[in-house]
């Protein structure tokens, strides 16, 4: 029997009969009940994940700093809902996104727009529907908020992208590696000055600070430090040479999560005790009111409440070369695999009692060898057709990066509860599927 201990996650367990649970509810039931392949999500742990960083940005930076939930790893309407009802503001990156919040009564005017290209279509689409605050990512951007506020009679609030200059994977701040980044201005280049001039000449837009996203996977405060550090020091100096009091300074994408065994344990709330305690010193020595401190956890919140469950179709040995294990799902539903070679822990949920010695690649059901869930991966010997396996931490960026190759349905999202389960987001049909069709 597995070592609960070991598992990667504090939501999942197995049963007396050798069964993966998550959140409490077996998972070999739940495919049972509601068909396979599934997503599952547990509300439970995505209410803990929220809760963390809601009552540690209050406690250690104060009233008015808050964490939004970046959309963009799971955008749905109940996942509004209940980022809504912990206390979370919203990240959304498209009018879809904003159109998914909306339908689900989110407070729109928690909601701050990102993108490096927003179309006017966009913009115009967000002020038309409330949106609390928009990240400019460039000039061209400004003028078009500028104008299309106007248009309005409104003064929109903004943010502007900055690059504090931070390779978040080498920690060296200042090196050239994320000034050249797609998004934002950069501090080095003076392009980041530039940008706050010319949203300070405009009448229509209310700048109520800046943002940064230095990445994400990130498992060490440094980060945050570093490209804080830099971040602070243009607030200082925009204030000391144009009068500028920033009011909110967003620090970007949360922390890492454990997709293996290999990825560390951190314990969140204690990170941001610390790096609150670290602006302070920071804000205090450039002789600065720290801002109103914003982040935005996406993975952080979702990925370790969500698990995908498939049924094994085949087990093929290829003697002296290679064994693949077959599910019914695979890069339609999950592409992290094929775009980044992200690692993943697999499960054979109805066997975990047993010892893992068979080596194999887990593919999916696509006509495309790049189908792959995970390569290198363990299970036991006795997988077979109509076992259930399991990849874990998938809570995050595989529903929202979810697509139809293959003509497949998009799989349900199941949420279970303490102790129930209800449908979040419907099995696609094949009526789905050519519903925009002449
Ligand atoms: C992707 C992204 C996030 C979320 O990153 P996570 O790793 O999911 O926490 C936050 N902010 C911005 C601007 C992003 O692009």
């Amino acid at each position: 029997m597995q070592d609960v201990k070991t598992m990667i996650c504090d939501n999942l367990s197995v049963s007396s009969r050798g069964h993966l649970l998550f959140g409490g509810h077996d998972t070999v039931e739940l495919i049972r009940q509601y068909g396979s392949p599934l997503y599952v999500m547990d509300e439970e742990k995505i209410r803990r994940n929220a809760r963390i960083y809601v009552d540690s940005m209050k406690q250690y930076f104060g009233n008015g700093s808050h964490p939004l939930f970046a959309s963009k790893a799971a955008s749905f309407k109940q996942i509004y809902r209940i980022i809504g009802q912990e206390g979370m503001g919203t990240d959304v990156v498209s009018a879809g996104e904003i159109y998914t919040a909306k339908a689900a009564g989110f407070d729109m005017s928690l909601a701050y727009f990102h993108g490096n290209n927003k179309t006017d279509a966009d913009i115009a689409y967000a002020m038309e529907n409330g949106v609390g605050c928009i990240v400019a990512d460039n000039a061209e951007e400004l003028e078009a908020i500028e104008r299309l506020a106007g248009e309005r009679g409104i003064r929109q609030k903004i943010l502007l992208r900055l690059t504090p200059g931070i390779d978040p994977h080498t920690y060296e701040a200042v090196a050239t590696g994320k000034v050249d980044s797609k998004f934002g201005a950069a501090i080095e280049t003076g392009a980041a000055e530039e940008l706050t001039l010319l949203a300070l000449s405009k009448s229509n837009l209310d700048l109520w600070g800046f943002h940064c996203h230095v990445g994400s996977q990130v498992f060490d405060s440094e980060v945050y430090l570093a490209a804080s550090e830099i971040m602070l020091s243009f607030v200082a100096k925009m204030q000391k040479d144009h009068g500028l009091v920033t009011r909110e300074l967003n620090l970007g994408g949360g922390y890492g999560v454990r997709y293996t065994e290999a990825d560390p344990v951190i314990n969140i709330a204690e990170n941001i005790a610390l790096v609150a305690a670290e602006l302070k010193k920071t804000a205090a020595r450039l002789g600065i009111a720290l801002p109103c401190i914003l982040m935005e956890p996406g993975r952080s919140i979702v990925a370790d409440a969500g698990l995908t469950l498939y049924t094994v179709g085949s087990v093929k040995e290829i003697k002296g070369y290679k064994n693949y294990v077959s599910v019914d799902g695979g890069m339609p539903d999950n592409p992290r695999y094929a775009l980044y070679g992200s690692a993943y822990t697999v499960e054979i949920a109805n066997k975990m009692d047993e010892s893992k010695e068979f080596v194999c690649s887990v593919v999916g059901r696509c006509c495309e060898c790049g189908d792959i869930l995970q390569e290198n991966v363990k299970l036991t010997s006795t997988v077979t057709r109509g076992d259930i396996l399991a990849v874990l931490t998938t809570g995050a960026y595989n529903y929202s990066m979810a697509s139809n190759y293959n003509r497949i349905p998009r799989l349900p999202i199941i949420m279970v509860t303490k102790d129930s389960s209800y449908v979040a987001v419907k099995r696609e049909t094949f009526e789905d599927l050519i519903k925009n069709e002449i």
